[in-house]
């Protein structure tokens, strides 16, 4: 078969576009073959990915995960949200727990259409963007250890304050990008602090770290500064600063042949391309691990996404769902004999 779509969960608060933009654009392709009468050579199917974001359940990319053999289905199954409710309860709940054994899935190819959730298509003027892998990303925790003491008693040259030291540490985090490589992205997203008590000197601090590249060496470089700059900050600031890997995800590279057909599908149509990177993680990559994957992006306005803001324009709606139509009825109508790229 040929595969096409994306997800439909979001982000605690939105937005709107980020997935479900891919699940509709594929369905509306396939009610326009309808519509059309037209026949292919091989089936096209729509896929909503589970649980995408992970907002719920962890990790994301769980559905494309078990169809990629990166996470088992029982252990799938038995994740657990902050209430203690496991993806098997939901799914029954909501009938949604289907029986097809995805380890006989037969992939020709996989088209996934998705905003862009940056700036760069809109500010650009481009159309469309042509998705050729997505970036490496590895994420580490900080933990900053200092001494918690009473914030009225305690001289400034006495303290260890951990709060301060991570402070430090999070402009030398977004200092990487200017230091290292102007593509790096590199991102303080969350910090625990304790006790978290105004009239109390900070004694540890947690920070959680997020560096993105297309190119492993460059954040191989990211992480010798990040080590660096956590150790220098940790002796003056009479603190510890342990940096403890979490995750270390390599770079995707999405078929060349698929991402053929959407470069020239969209050139065809008239309609203006980039080639891209992609910034955040996709099902895509999941899928990429089992068949020939690619996706194309369209433009969001103001490069917002994860956010109630996120916005789209039809215009751009619908060149996506035109490139995407055509892309999959070109792939759809391959013969068999011309599928020696297979895996
Ligand atoms: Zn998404």
């Amino acid at each position: 078969m040929v595969l096409v779509g994306s997800h439909l969960d979001s982000q605690p608060f939105g937005g709107r576009y980020d997935g479900t933009y891919g699940v509709l654009a594929g369905l509306e392709a396939l009610r326009s073959l309808d519509d059309a009468g037209a026949t292919t050579l091989r089936s096209i199917t729509l896929v909503d990915w589970t649980d995408e974001e992970g907002a719920r359940f962890s990790p994301s990319l769980l559905g494309s995960g078990v169809v990629a053999g990166t996470i088992g289905l029982d252990d799938a199954l038995a994740r657990t949200d902050a209430n203690g409710v496991t993806v098997a309860e939901e799914l029954d709940r909501i009938g949604y727990r289907g029986t097809f054994d995805s380890s006989s899935l037969a992939v020709h190819r996989c088209f996934e259409a998705h905003i862009e959730q940056g700036p760069v298509l809109e500010r650009t003027g481009t159309d469309i963007a042509v998705v050729t892998g997505v970036q490496a990303i590895r994420w580490f925790d900080v933990v900053i250890a200092g001494q918690d003491c009473h914030a009225g008693t305690t001289p400034h040259p006495d303290r260890r304050d951990a709060l301060v030291a991570a402070a430090g540490l999070i402009e030398a985090v977004d200092a990487l990008a200017t230091t290292v490589n102007k593509d790096l992205r590199a991102t303080v997203g969350e910090i625990r602090v304790q006790p978290n008590s105004r009239n109390v000197i900070p004694g540890r601090v947690r920070l959680a770290i997020d560096l993105r590249h297309p190119e492993p060496s460059v954040l191989d470089q990211a992480v010798t500064q990040l080590r660096t700059a956590a150790a220098d900050i940790a002796e003056r600031r009479g603190v510890t600063a342990e940096v403890r890997p979490v995750l270390d995800m390599p770079p995707t590279v999405f078929d060349a042949g698929t991402t053929e057909l959407i470069r020239s599908t969209a050139a065809g149509l008239g309609y203006s391309t980039v080639e891209m990177s992609s910034g955040a993680g996709h099902d895509s990559m999941n899928v990429a691990s089992r068949a020939p994957a690619s996706m194309l992006f369209i433009p969001c306005v103001d490069g917002l996404s994860h956010t109630e803001a996120e916005d789209i324009r039809d215009d751009w709606a619908v060149n996506g769902a035109e490139v995407l139509l055509g892309a999959i009825r070109q792939a759809a109508d391959e013969r068999p004999d011309l599928d020696s790229h297979h895996r």
